[in-house]
């Protein structure tokens, strides 16, 4: 396992920026994830590692050395693709095989390894199957298998559960965790999808316009999101605008556009955020982190939407300038309706302050 650094890289497509002016150390042994919406430049990072792209400006290390411009056949990294781009026709072992058979191992050799990483990804008795008679999630793992059977320093994951249904990608998602805790692989997993992301990362980087917005764990990713983008791109959030009307001491008073007040605390707030009186301010609240009844912040508004998930009951709640989405957890309480009122409040240190 190696880690991997790129320095100050950028690729234009024509007067196209696909990424621009990027920075980034993946630790060896790191599950490091980029995370964006859909032409965020995720795929062209991922390209320039593997080799496929080379960039216009820039250099990318593995450890120490350079590769900006060695070839693909040359880094020693393996990859899985959302299309698995295995042979439909041979047998398992035989896509597995075909990376060792091109590296002209022994036969004796190719078949203990093959053996070796097929009972790693849990398909020990399905050697002689051929791909048309497995299901997606194992064509998934034959696709892994393929990609660990040659060694890699670096595993490359481009979107590989997007071609699952939602159970089967839940599943699949934590046998890729395991293989890749395990075998302690430096792994960079490309996706759009932040519950995949949060479940599986180390670490995420957070792309929007070929920048990064913010690199992170997940928890602080999703608790200390830097903007307004990361966070609502990670889970859904409540943004309320309003103007910081009093500050004392470790508390800011916010009010809202339609006079609502709002009390939080300053170190609960993004790290750009300056806190001054008079400033405009997003507040922003997590739908779990609101409960039913009187406390700090106490609110009463009109129930506009319900849902019952099993796990949560949904509400969306309005307060004529701005409506919440609250989701009280394995309540027992009796469910509201449209049309009644409700009192819900946030305590103070669940308030989230972000700028502009
Ligand atoms: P998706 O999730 O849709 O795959 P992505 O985040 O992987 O998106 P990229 O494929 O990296 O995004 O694209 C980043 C930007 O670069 C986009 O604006 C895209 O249109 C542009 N781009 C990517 N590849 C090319 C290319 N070969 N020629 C021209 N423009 C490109």
């Amino acid at each position: 396992m190696k880690s991997v650094k790129i320095e100050n890289v950028s690729k234009q497509f024509g007067q196209v920026y696909g990424v621009k002016n990027l920075n980034l150390d993946i630790k060896a042994g790191e599950f490091f994830t980029f995370l964006g919406p859909s032409g965020c430049g995720k795929t062209t990072t991922l390209r320039m590692i593997a080799g496929f792209y080379y960039p216009t400006n820039g250099h990318i290390l593995f450890d120490e050395q350079d590769v900006t411009r060695l070839p693909p056949n040359k880094r020693n990294i393996g990859m899985v693709f959302q299309n698995y781009a295995l042979f439909p026709h041979m047998t398992v072992d035989e896509n597995i095989a075909f990376g060792l058979q091109v590296r002209k191992f022994s036969k004796a050799e190719i078949q203990h390894k093959v053996d070796r990483i097929r009972g790693q990804v849990h398909l020990a008795t399905y050697g002689k199957r051929k791909i048309n008679e497995l299901s997606g999630g194992q064509q998934q793992r034959v696709a892994l298998a393929r990609a660990l059977v040659i060694e890699p320093d670096i595993l490359l994951l481009d979107e590989p559960l997007s071609n699952l249904d939602a159970k089967l990608r839940e599943e699949t998602r934590v046998e890729i965790k395991r293989i890749q805790s395990e075998l302690g692989i430096t792994t960079i997993y490309v996706t759009h999808d932040q519950m995949e992301a949060m479940a599986m990362s180390d670490r995420i980087m957070v792309m929007e316009n070929g920048d990064i917005k913010q690199i992170g764990t997940p928890q602080e990713i999703y608790h200390r999101p830097i903007n307004r983008f990361v966070a609502n791109f990670i889970g859904e959030t409540n943004l309320i605008e309003g103007t910081i009307e009093a500050i004392d001491g470790e508390d800011i008073q916010v009010i809202t556009t339609n006079g609502l007040i709002f009390i939080g605390r300053k170190q609960q707030s993004s790290p750009t955020f300056t806190h001054m009186i008079g400033d405009k301010v997003f507040i922003s609240i997590r739908p779990e982190s609101i409960h039913l009844g009187a406390g700090d912040n106490t609110l009463t508004g009109k129930i506009t939407f319900v849902e019952f998930t099993g796990i949560s009951v949904n509400y969306i709640v309005d307060f004529t300038a701005f409506s919440l989405k609250v989701m009280i957890i394995h309540s027992y309480d009796q469910i509201k309706s449209i049309g009644e009122d409700i009192t819900i409040n946030v305590a103070y240190d669940s308030l989230y302050f972000l700028g502009e």
